[in-house]
């Protein structure tokens, strides 16, 4: 079982082998946690996104991490949220699962994560969380290779949801 840690502030700063940018399916840039990916990765990183023509939802696709601390980002697209019924949740967890599953191939055992879709895309932040720790738990507990998983919160609300879940979990939650 992986080590499961929780990060206050901007993933761009993390020393793990992949950083994951919930990105938008044209895989070319955005705003938000995309944007400062970017910006800190620099140019190269745009160059290589555009010969991946692009990302369907809930899928993942790797690049180099360039002048990243990160040696991989790991571009996912999460769902946007239409009221729920439009297959969001397993969209959404189909996003953690297939970059877990994209980090295994390139041999990456340290990764960090975004509180993907909770942004612009509107996911209900609470339920998103639920989701994310779920479906890292279930992966990580059959793939031993991964052996850290940190989820980087960026604002006060998925800072106070993700502490009391993991927390709660916390007999799970062990090295
Ligand atoms: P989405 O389009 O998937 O909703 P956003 O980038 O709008 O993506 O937001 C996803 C999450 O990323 C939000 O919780 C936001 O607070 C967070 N975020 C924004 N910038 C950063 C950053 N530099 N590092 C980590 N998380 C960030």
């Amino acid at each position: 079982m992986a080590i499961i840690e929780l990060y206050h502030g901007d993933i761009t700063h993390l020393e793990v082998d992949a950083i994951v940018n919930a990105a938008n399916a044209s895989l070319l840039g955005g705003g938000g946690v995309d944007g400062a990916i970017h910006r800190a990765a620099g140019s190269e990183l745009l160059k290589e996104c555009k010969l991946l023509n692009g990302c369907a939802t809930g899928e993942a696709k790797i690049t180099k991490g360039y002048n990243l601390p990160a040696k991989y980002v790991i571009h996912t697209v999460g769902p946007v949220w239409y009221g729920g019924k439009n297959r969001e949740e397993e969209l959404l967890a189909s996003c953690y699962k297939r970059s877990l599953e994209v980090a295994m191939t390139h041999d990456v055992s340290t990764i960090a994560f975004p509180n993907i879709s909770t942004g612009v895309y509107h996911f209900p932040k609470e339920r998103a969380a639920e989701i994310a720790v779920h479906t890292v738990k279930e992966f990580t507990d059959t793939h031993p290779e991964i052996q850290k998983v940190i989820f980087a919160l960026f604002d006060r609300e998925n800072t106070d949801i993700y502490s009391k879940l993991v927390s709660i979990d916390s007999p799970d939650f062990g090295s």
